[in-house]
């Protein structure tokens, strides 16, 4: 969830700590910290409630220096974000960071109390500090105290420890959150993210569940769950270079909003042959799991349910297969009934979301034909678990709303409907190709729609006082509006609710007043006379009226009301058009409020806990 780097070397480390958390800053951001042992072989530890930023002036003031080193961005589960709370967590010689949640940590709090230790925080990491002290008493080793620490730990969690008696070696731990070993040369460090070691390190091996590892300065040593030696594969990592960058853009996420033409296109790249779906290029063995797919389970969270949701209208009408969709929190804890040759498929940006990993690992025992993710990042726990992987090649999102991921993801739902289609004989030759095309001409579209930012800016003055906002679509645009108010909601406060414009009347009628602006999706097609009644429906009760259309939906001399008046584009694939001139008003309204755009408050990018 949040963020770990650690080092071991000959020279200094704390720079590239502190680089390493600003890296990863977008991860949690309540609090960070430090811990060094220096020279003089004392253990310095410096923590800060608030941004990297403000760790780092700490340490400048004071300053800090040290070989051996841990270092930690929080995103609180457990006890308020304060100094105390802040990671590294100390015990005696021992100090610890970590990710996730231990959720038996009040049954080994009381057992560690009655041992005689003190706690100083209300944090659940504060007992494997306790635990590791306790252990390293009867163990050889650090590395035994770990492992015999972390088979009595319940719950999740990427750790790092560290021990002033012991200077030249850190003890990783993953069991739920990622951990990532990256290889230098005399020097060694971790991270739960590869992007944070970009400055040091292009080499890098991702740990496994249960993986316990010894990094010295020389030497990285593996040992799987039941304590072998295990070898695991290094990667050299082909990451750019600029992605932590924000370029000419003010905030991440205006970057990567305006990034979508080129990660559509990339998403593209390879995945195409003489005008068809390569299905191959998806995966070896897609064309033998896909043909014979009869339903379609996506379990999803947050913005990638809501492309779920979009996908769900292509599985029937495009693929003809039917398709449920369900938020992964609610699907891992409810008896379900698999349906016959139903393939499941779950969608992260991360890959690392805790609940859709909990219900992939659920689905492999409940009689699923096989398990895709879409996914973004290619080394992560549900590509690795998964029977296969269509990858998104969004590059990197740093901006915690998402945004390229999202429609990189619609891309992959499309492409995978198209291929389905053909396998089933749903789709035809030149449904195929008019599909096809109308993917491979969206980059250009969305550039043209990404020409509206100035006249969205304008229009999104009108919001930034509001308390509330309702989004309105019929059919795929009814979770396109939930997807937009979602981004509403986490990039501004304004709460925002998206509905299906025909449940109007049902309720949501009620709260139209002139306090209220309704934001609706209006393209040409045949819903629109449908949309056009809804929208008269809030006319008429005085309701203030934002249609995002295009030039053929017949709005260019509307009144009483503000317009988008966008290009028109294929259908198929206007779905992904729209979300993007309704991301820049989510942005623009934030930029008005004040808010921190990248990373809203309260919210964290890769939810790795439950
Ligand atoms: N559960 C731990 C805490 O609240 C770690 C949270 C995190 O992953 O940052 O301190």
């Amino acid at each position: 969830m949040c963020g770990i780097v650690g080092a071991v070397a000959q020279r200094d480390v704390v720079e590239i700590l502190i680089d390493g958390l600003h890296r990863l800053e977008y991860r949690g951001y309540d609090s960070a910290g430090v811990a060094v042992l220096g020279e003089d072989k004392t253990m310095q530890i410096v923590r800060r409630v608030g941004k990297v930023k403000s760790l780092e002036q700490a340490v400048n003031a004071k300053p800090l220096l040290g070989g051996t080193g841990i270092a930690h961005t929080r995103w609180a589960t457990h006890g308020e974000p304060s100094e105390i709370n802040a990671h590294p967590h100390r015990s005696g010689h021992i100090a610890v960071v970590h990710n996730g949640i231990i959720e038996n940590y009040q049954e080994l709090k009381e057992q560690l109390q009655t041992r005689g230790y003190m706690f100083q925080s209300q944090t659940d990491t504060e007992v494997i500090a306790h635990l590791v002290e306790w252990e390293l008493r009867s163990a050889k080793t650090l590395l035994e105290a770990v492992q015999k620490a972390v088979v009595q730990l319940r719950g999740a969690y990427g750790t790092v420890v560290m021990n002033e008696q012991d200077p030249e070696r850190l003890i990783v731990a993953r069991s739920g959150s990622p951990l990532v070993i990256g290889y230098g040369v005399g020097e060694n460090f971790l991270a739960s993210d590869p992007l944070a070691l970009l400055s040091v390190t292009r080499r890098f091996t991702y740990l496994e569940e249960g993986d316990v590892a010894e990094i010295t300065r020389r030497t990285v040593s593996i040992f799987n769950r039941v304590g072998e030696p295990v070898e695991r594969e290094i990667h050299e990592g082909n990451f750019e270079a600029d992605a932590a960058d924000k370029g000419q853009y003010r905030h991440y996420m205006q970057k990567e909003i305006f990034e979508q033409p080129v990660a559509i296109i990339n998403t593209l790249d390879g995945r195409i042959k003489d005008g068809k779906v390569d299905i191959q290029s998806i995966a070896p063995n897609a064309v033998e799991i896909l043909s014979n797919v009869q339903h379609v389970q996506i379990v999803a969270c947050g913005t990638s349910y809501n492309a779920g949701m979009v996908a769900r209208y292509w599985f029937e009408s495009i693929a003809g297969v039917s398709c449920d969709v369900e938020i992964a929190s609610e699907f891992r804890y409810r008896k379900f009934v698999t349906r016959p040759n139903s393939l499941l498929i779950t969608l992260s940006q991360s890959g690392e979301t805790a609940d859709t990993l909990a219900a992939l690992r659920l689905a492999k025992e409940s009689g699923y034909m096989a398990a895709m993710t879409i996914c973004n990042v290619a080394s992560s726990s549900l590509v690795r678990e998964s029977d296969f992987a269509f990858m998104t090649k969004a590059g990197v999102e740093i901006g915690v709303a998402s945004t390229k991921a999202f429609t990189t993801q619609l891309t992959c739902l499309l492409l995978l409907n198209v291929a389905l289609g053909r396998l089933n004989g749903h789709v035809s030759e030149e449904q195929e190709h008019h599909i096809v095309q109308a993917l491979q001409r969206l980059p250009t579209q969305i550039e043209s729609a990404l020409v509206f930012d100035k006249q969205i800016e304008k229009l999104s003055e009108d919001f930034a006082d509001k308390h509330h906002t309702l989004f309105l679509g019929r059919g795929e645009y009814y979770p396109i509006a939930m997807e937009s108010a979602l981004k509403l909601k986490e990039i501004s406060y304004i709460h925002a609710e998206a509905y299906a414009a025909g449940e109007l009347k049902h309720g949501p009628l009620a709260l139209i007043d002139s306090e209220m602006p309704v934001v609706v999706v209006a393209p040409e097609n045949d819903l629109l006379e449908k949309v056009k009644s809804n929208i008269e429906e809030v006319r008429a009760r005085g309701g203030q009226l934002y249609v995002f259309a295009d030039n053929d939906a017949g709005f260019e001399n509307a009144t009483g009301f503000k317009t988008i008046v966008l290009p028109k584009v294929d259908e198929v694939t206007a779905p992904i058009f729209y979300t993007v001139p309704l991301q820049l008003l989510s942005y623009h309204i934030a930029i008005i409020k004040g808010t921190d755009v990248d990373q809203p408050r309260n919210l964290a990018k890769a939810v790795t806990v439950e």
